[in-house]
C-alpha cells in the first residue's frame, strides 16, 4: 500500500511536499525549469501545469500529506504494488 496525489485535484500548493518527512513528494519530471519570472513560485507552477507526485520508494506511509492536502488530492493507492 502506499499513497498517490490525484493529478485533477491537486492545484500544486506545495503544502504536503513541504510537510512530507520523508521527501517523498516532489514535482512531477517534465515541468521546465525554465519558468518565466512571476510574483510567487505558486503562480508559475499552476502556469506551466506543475503536479506533485509521490515517489514510492520514498513513502512511509504515515499519512500526514493526506491530512494536509486543502484539495484531499491525496489517497491510498489500494492498487497493486509496483
Ligand atoms: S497539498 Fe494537495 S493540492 Fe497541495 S501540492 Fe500537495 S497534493 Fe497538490
Ligand atoms: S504518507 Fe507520509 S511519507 Fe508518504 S508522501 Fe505522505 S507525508 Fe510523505
Amino acid at each position: 500500500m502506499s499513497y498517490k496525489i490525484d493529478p485533477n485535484k491537486c492545484v500544486s500548493c506545495g503544502a504536503c511536499a513541504g510537510a512530507c518527512p520523508m521527501a517523498a513528494i516532489a514535482l512531477a519530471a517534465g515541468l521546465s525549469p525554465e519558468a518565466p519570472v512571476a510574483r510567487s513560485l505558486g503562480e508559475v507552477l499552476l502556469a506551466k501545469g506543475g503536479k506533485y507526485e509521490i515517489k514510492k520508494d520514498l513513502c512511509a506511509n504515515c499519512g500526514m500529506c493526506v491530512a494536509l492536502c486543502p484539495m484531499a488530492a491525496i489517497a491510498k493507492d489500494e492498487k497493486k504494488e509496483q
